[in-house]
């Protein structure tokens, strides 16, 4: 599984770096380096595009996962010196790495501002790098048990229970003009295929979306 993230067209990155002058750059390892947005590569070209705008590069780091905190406090700690020196931060992860950088600096540089370089887009599936596909949307109620495996909050365009919806035509999803197959129709040909119709045909209460809301936490001690 990746964090699938794209690149933020340069001027917006501009935009929020204005006012600041020596930029720390904490470029993911995992993810964004799948991605092309992070990792060595990813840091070295947003690292010569700032500069040629007249930024100083404090200093740039690759850090294994910028989303675990244990993580972060190892490598900040090696460059401490350059952190007390530093305007902003520039990540180049996802929304998380910005979340756990915060969170890392909260007691030694909690005024350091932290910025990101890229759009978070969904967590993916990895077909091949360059083709990564939303399969799963962390709903927290997984229903892939009585749908063949096949997700429809995510491979139905409305998100459905009980599809197909009328807007199905030949297979396909009017949603995006007929170009991808429709969900419930893949959900179908899986459960006749393993022989499970009885799972079609069972009637599904609306989602409850309370269970998908803000500030989930999974705490075991
Ligand atoms: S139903 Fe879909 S979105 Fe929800 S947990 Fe299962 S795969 Fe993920
Ligand atoms: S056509 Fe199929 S995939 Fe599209 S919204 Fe309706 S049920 Fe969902």
């Amino acid at each position: 599984m990746t964090i699938i993230t794209t690149k933020k067209p340069f001027e917006e990155v501009l935009g929020a770096l204005k006012g600041a002058k020596k930029i720390t750059i904490v470029s993911c390892g995992s993810c964004a380096a799948m991605c092309q947005t992070g990792g060595t590569e990813g840091a070295e070209e947003m690292a010569k595009k700032l500069e040629e705008q007249g930024f100083q590069i404090k200093t740039v780091i690759v850090p294994e996962e910028v989303c675990d905190n244990r993580v972060m406090l190892k490598d900040f700690r090696k460059i401490d010196e350059d952190l007390n020196d530093t305007d902003a931060i520039l990540t180049l992860s996802c929304g998380l790495g910005v979340a756990s950088i915060v969170q890392t600096l909260e007691k030694k540089h909690p005024t350091i501002p932290v910025f990101i370089g890229t759009n978070t887009e969904f967590m993916g599936m990895t077909e091949r790098i360059g083709r990564f596909y939303m399969r799963c949307r962390g709903c927290g109620d997984c229903l892939l048990n009585e749908t063949g495996g096949i997700c429809p909050i995510t491979t139905c365009a409305k998100s459905l229970m009980n599809g197909p919806c009328g807007g199905m035509v030949k297979g396909k999803c009017e949603v995006g003009g007929y170009e991808k197959d429709c969900g419930w129709i893949l959900i179908y040909e899986r459960l006749k295929q393993l022989g499970r119709m009885d799972l079609f045909t069972k009637l599904r209460d609306p989602v409850d979306w309370s269970e998908s809301g803000h500030q989930r936490e999974v705490i075991w001690r």
